[in-house]
């Protein structure tokens, strides 16, 4: 097997192999892009080196070898030597781009020697020294995992005995000074000694990087964004360029459009006599690209063209590395840059109106997911007029937060857990800080600029965050920070606008977000594109209006019992409950009828007419009493029973397992009452509704939940046909209504073609169907799951993301035995999964009629349909 390819034998279609870093590379140089030489490690390599038990076998490391070969040929350069030393960067780059979720080590190759001889050729000690102690640094960090932090106290002593506060400050000697301390630290830490020889170093590198693929960042990264682990990481050996070299050379990143906002317009940073993460860490505060017009003129044109020319090629808006030696430009890296939903879209849309692409390609360059983004809340204009900025700093990921602030990211963990909104406040994020991110509403960091970690990490999320917010004097440590004299401790509210930098010193109240412009018209191409139904899981006519509102073309599950826990329904239904005579049943349920057809109606008025499937009373009933002895005691004073009495039938209603006990169609069966009387309600509202607007032409869709059984089936059935055909010929009207069956029992799936004889359409409760497939219930499996994900037994929660393996298995049975039975059989997914694209995909595979999602989630699965159809 051929583990190492040169970048000359690569291009942008091998990423799998090469990684998108290292098939970016590749390509770049085929195009004839200043690239430092250099070769990749295939991501098949990291898996051999799993699977070998965490070893470089001796085959990859005589290609490596041979690679490093070639490498000197090329750049005529030679690893240790005395005369022209080779350094290179040994870089990872993954499949999918994991921004600075691995690790990168810069300048391997150096040691005294090297030093030396480069001091000594580049005339520049400092440069040299300074190089070399920040190797040592990333070396010690990445491969053997001794804090950084411990290198940064050396270099404040240092810093301290010289009375300096800059490191620029510090001098060729300061250098070597440092270069010697930290090889002693090094000596002491680990009992070893830094090694010297430069093909141990990149041996040792190459392994880090392999290993960095299971650091616990980059496991949670991938959970978070559906990465397999079976992916593997690719390695890049890289011939360093040095922007630290001097004033004519630099670093930089940059956007060819502006990841915030979309605008068409060139959009980066650069630092000059700087070196690698420099830039993103925030150690200094970057120029803005503009400045390198000025600064270095003729890389900066040949830097524009290239911008062009890269965004051509690609067809979509790239995020690029450059580095700058001597003034002379090197590209070292390329990829597609990672953008707010808001600039996301109008790009997509600017490139189709530049004839860049065409609308399918347009569609399939936005992430469904993050849509969401664009549906959320931003601050109540009212409100914000009012309040007055305590800081302005760079508008680094949109959106708006309000929340208590927090100091850390494990303290950010906490107090979201038990249900405080926070934002999260830090000098600068790191990656560990990821988890606190997520959970929180904002993030405000002191420095770092619109491409630094917490800007970037924000973006992707879809978190609102404001970087570079130099005016404010941390003290983390002590919990509070200062700016404009004022105080503010941890706990103390703040809000951040991430879209206009702004940071306010209290709460703001939020309003629902608006949609227009780019986004109607995105989303229109959507609609062209897809075959696939989109429906809302709605229970109120307002979640309906507003599924509406985001695009849904009718209600694929109303859950009848939400509706029971409002106001004087609640009342009835334990009246119900507690009822001992067929009378008090009766009259409990004829106190809901009405109630439950006024619920309907409003419902029907707010679809205007889309179908609407309403599905039958579904959980156990001991969810509508209370089970605290305080309000057992309550209630029955007010239901005026003894206590007593209300307490054994609370307790005679208790289950060992509810989820498989006493619910669903199961409870019609035994109180055919509940059906009779919501098959009354859903009846009556669509006559109703009917009559004021004839031309809605409603045809009430009834669902019956958690069937197993022919027989079942036509028992329950019976009681609403009897029911319903009653109501209809006492009304006198015409009205045709379909029954039909939730498909959530694996028995169900089984007998598919038995049931179809029965029901008119199918719905797949997947989140009933994946608990009693895998025998796991919903509610207890996040206690164990994790654990299954470190064993790599499951890569991700099956009630999040189809088990398209099992599950799917029973749905593809149950589809095919279905169609079997009634060719025209109706088809559909409601539950969670109904909103998640990878489950949209598999549903568009299988050409079924719909899916079914929360509002919020329906421009999602609009965008998902659309992209499984192209
Ligand atoms: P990440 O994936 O975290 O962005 P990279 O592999 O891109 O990590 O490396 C980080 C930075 O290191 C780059 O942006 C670049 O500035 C610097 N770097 C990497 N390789 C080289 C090289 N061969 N010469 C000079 N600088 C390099
Ligand atoms: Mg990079
Ligand atoms: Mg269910």
């Amino acid at each position: 097997t051929k583990y190492v390819y040169l970048f000359q034998e690569g291009d942008a279609n091998m990423r799998e192999l090469l990684g998108g870093k290292g098939a970016n590379l590749a390509e770049m140089s085929k195009l004839g892009m200043p690239v430092p030489n250099g070769f990749t490690i295939t991501t098949e390599a990291c898996n051999k080196y799993y699977e070998d038990g965490e070893t470089i076998n001796e085959e990859i490391q005589a290609q490596i070898m041979e690679y490093l070969g070639k490498l000197e040929a090329e750049t005529g350069k030679k690893f240790g030597d005395a005369q022209n030393p080779l350094l290179v960067s040994v870089r990872s780059g993954a499949r999918a781009s994991m921004p600075g979720m691995m690790d990168t080590i810069l300048n391997l190759g150096i040691n005294d020697v090297v030093a030396k001889t480069i001091a000594d050729k580049s005339q520049n000690p400092r440069f040299a020294y300074d190089s070399y102690r920040r190797f040592i640094q990333m070396f010690a960090d990445v491969v053997k995992g001794l804090s950084k932090k411990r290198f940064e106290e050396i270099i404040d002593e240092v810093k301290v005995q010289r009375g300096i506060k800059d490191d620029l400050e510090l001098t060729a000697e300061d250098m070597m000074t440092l270069v010697e301390r930290f090889k002693e630290f090094y000596q002491a830490e680990l009992h070893e000694s830094f090694p010297t020889d430069p093909k141990t170093q990149m041996m040792e590198a190459i392994e880090a990087v392999f290993k960095s693929w299971n650091n616990e960042r980059a496991i949670y990264y991938r959970r978070m964004n559906d990465i397999p682990s079976s992916w593997g990481t690719a390695v890049n050996v890289q011939m360093m360029v040095f922007g630290n070299m001097g004033e004519d050379c630099g670093t930089g990143v940059a956007f060819t459009r502006s990841p915030a906002t979309g605008e068409n317009k060139l959009f980066g940073e650069f630092l000059m006599n700087a070196q690698g993460e420099d830039v993103v860490a925030g150690v200094r505060t970057p120029q803005s690209i503009d400045q390198l017009k000025e600064v270095s003129p003729t890389a900066y044109e040949q830097f524009v063209d290239i911008c062009s020319k890269l965004e051509h090629h690609y067809k979509n808006m790239q995020d690029m590395e450059f580095t700058i030696e001597g003034g002379k430009l090197f590209m070292l890296q390329t990829r597609n840059g990672k953008r707010t939903a808001q600039a996301a879209l109008k790009i997509a849309c600017d490139m189709v109106d530049e004839g860049l692409i065409n609308e399918e390609e347009a569609l399939l360059m936005v992430e469904p997911q993050q849509l969401d983004a664009l549906l959320h809340p931003m601050f109540d204009p009212e409100a914000l007029k009012k309040a007055t900025a305590i800081t302005s700093a760079l508008p680094a990921s949109p959106g708006a937060g309000s929340g208590q602030i927090v100091f850390t990211a494990d303290e950010a963990k906490e107090e979201a857990d038990s249900g405080k909104k926070v934002i999260l406040v830090r000098l600068e994020t790191s990656p560990e800080d990821i988890e606190g991110m997520a959970v929180s509403e904002g993030i405000l960091t002191v420095r770092g600029g619109m491409t630094s970690h917490a800007a970037v990490v924000a973006r992707g999320m879809g978190a609102c965050c404001v970087s570079g917010a130099g005016d404010i004097e941390m003290h983390e440590e002590e919990g509070y920070f200062v700016v404009g004299g004022k105080r503010y401790n941890r706990g103390d509210w703040i809000s951040i606008d991430g879209s206009t930098g702004n940071v306010y010193g209290e709460k703001i109240e939020t309003v629902p977000a608006e949609i227009s412009g780019n986004f109607e018209r995105f989303m229109s191409w959507a609609d062209k594109a897809r075959t696939l139904k989109i429906r809302t899981n709605a229970d109120t006519p307002r979640d309906a209006r507003q599924a509406v509102e985001f695009g849904a073309e009718g209600i694929g599950l109303v859950r009848t019992e939400h509706m029971f826990f409002e106001g004087d329904k609640i009342k009835a239904i334990r009246e119900m409950i507690v009822a001992k005579t067929d009378e008090q049943m009766q009259a409990a349920l004829n106190k809901l009828e009405p109630m439950q057809q006024k619920d309907f109606e409003g419902i029907y008025e707010a679809m205007e007419g889309r179908p609407v499937t309403i599905r039958y009373l579904d959980p156990p009933l001991h969810e509508f009493v209370p089970t605290d002895p305080e309000d057992i005691k309550e209630l029955a004073k007010e239901m005026n029973i003894s206590y007593d009495e209300l307490a054994q039938v609370i307790s005679g209603l208790h289950e060992v397992n509810p989820m498989m006990g006493h619910r669903g169609s199961r409870l019609d069966v035994s109180n055919p009452g509940i059906a009779h009387m919501q098959t009354a309600a859903v009846i009556k509202a669509a006559i109703n509704v009917n009559k004021a607007h004839p031309d809605w032409n409603i045809e009430p869709e009834i669902m019956l939940p958690l069937i197993g059984d022919l027989k079942e089936l036509q028992y329950v059935k019976k009681m609403v046909t009897e029911t319903a055909d009653q109501i209809i010929a006492e009304a006198g009207v015409e009205l045709t209504y379909h029954v039909g069956t939730m498909i959530e029992v694996p028995r169900a799936a089984l007998l598919a073609d038995e049931l179809a004889q029965e029901a008119e359409f199918f719905s797949f409760g997947t989140n009933d169907l994946t608990q009693l497939t895998f025998g796991f219930s919903r509610d207890d499996a996040g206690k164990f799951l994790p654990e299954y994900y470190d064993a790599k037994i499951y890569e991700n929660d099956p009630f999040a993301r189809l088990d398209q393996k099992g599950v799917g298995k029973l749905i593809e049975m149950a589809v095919t035995l279905g169609r079997q039975t009634r060719p025209d059989i109706k088809l559909g997914i409601c539950g969670e999964h109904g909103g998640d694209p990878s489950s949209i995909e598999f549903a568009n595979k299988l050409g079924l009629s719909y899916v079914s999602c929360s509002p919020y989630r329906v421009p999602i699965a609009r965008l998902a349909a659309a992209q499984a159809a192209i």
